[in-house]
């Protein structure tokens, strides 16, 4: 579904990405993982189209979008939950999900959707609160709800469950497992190695901007190349 070929991207003397090679099959969910600073977050900002890369191709769907801007790519079934969160903390969650839905639905199907959602998320009795007095946990439920609304083909979430108990934590993964059952391919950006354990078919690793090793989660634990540069950083 998604092709990422050798894609490089530099700021000022920094090689975020480099030469970055990933294939998603449609249908999979795959996490990445790798140190703070590693160019994840960079890396979705490629895919996404809000940055471009210096070389290198995106395929989406076997169409090269290398050159496509970002909402371009949104209609053709792409969506990004991002690291720092994007809902209107001075609307209500109802009002939050209602903006997000209302391009696609009218009337009493778009209530219906709201509702829906809503119920998708756990978040039906917090409906009238205002989204920014919501847990932590619920803000990013709330996120993945907005990104989720148009229903892509390809969800891309980065950190969904930073700052979240690991009850909270459990129950974000299974909310992907659904939304993956139901169709979805999901790419996360994810620390807690639990979430990762719970929904990942494959694994990525990148490291100082390289694809630094690529299997399954028991592969990828057992690897003492990957813990080497997790207890790299740990003493920097
Ligand atoms: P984290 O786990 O901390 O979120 P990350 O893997 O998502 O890290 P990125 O946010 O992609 O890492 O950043 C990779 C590197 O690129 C970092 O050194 C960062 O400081 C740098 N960087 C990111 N965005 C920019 C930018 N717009 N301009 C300059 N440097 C940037
Ligand atoms: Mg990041």
């Amino acid at each position: 579904l998604l092709e990422l070929r050798k894609l490089n991207k530099h700021f000022g003397g920094l090689h975020v990405t480099n030469a970055v090679d990933l294939t998603l099959e449609a249908g999979e969910i795959h996490c990445l993982i790798g140190p703070n600073g590693a160019g994840k977050s960079t890396l979705f900002r490629l895919i996404l189209g809000e940055h471009h890369p210096g070389s290198g191709d995106v395929l989406f769907a076997g169409e090269n979008i290398t050159a496509l801007k970002s909402f371009a790519r949104i209609r053709r079934g792409l969506s990004v939950k991002f690291q720092v969160p994007g809902v209107f903390k001075g609307l209500s969650v109802r009002q939050n999900v209602e903006i997000a839905l209302q391009s696609r639905h009218r009337g009493r199907e778009l209530e219906a959707e709201i509702d829906r959602l809503l119920v998708f998320l756990g978040l039906e009795s917090e409906h009238a609160q205002t989204a920014g007095n919501l847990s932590h946990g619920q803000k990013q439920w709330l996120e993945i709800g907005m990104a989720i609304s148009l229903k892509p083909s390809l969800l891309l979430l980065d950190e969904p469950t930073a700052g979240m108990s690991p009850e909270e934590t459990h129950m974000t993964g299974e909310m992907v497992k659904r939304l993956n059952a139901d169709g979805m391919t999901v790419l996360a950006i994810e620390h807690d190695m639990a979430f990762v354990r719970q929904v990942a078919q494959r694994v990525t690793v990148l490291h100082l901007g390289q694809v630094f090793a690529q299997g399954s989660i028991d592969e990828i634990v057992a690897d003492e190349r990957v813990a080497a540069i997790y207890l790299g950083q740990a003493h920097a």
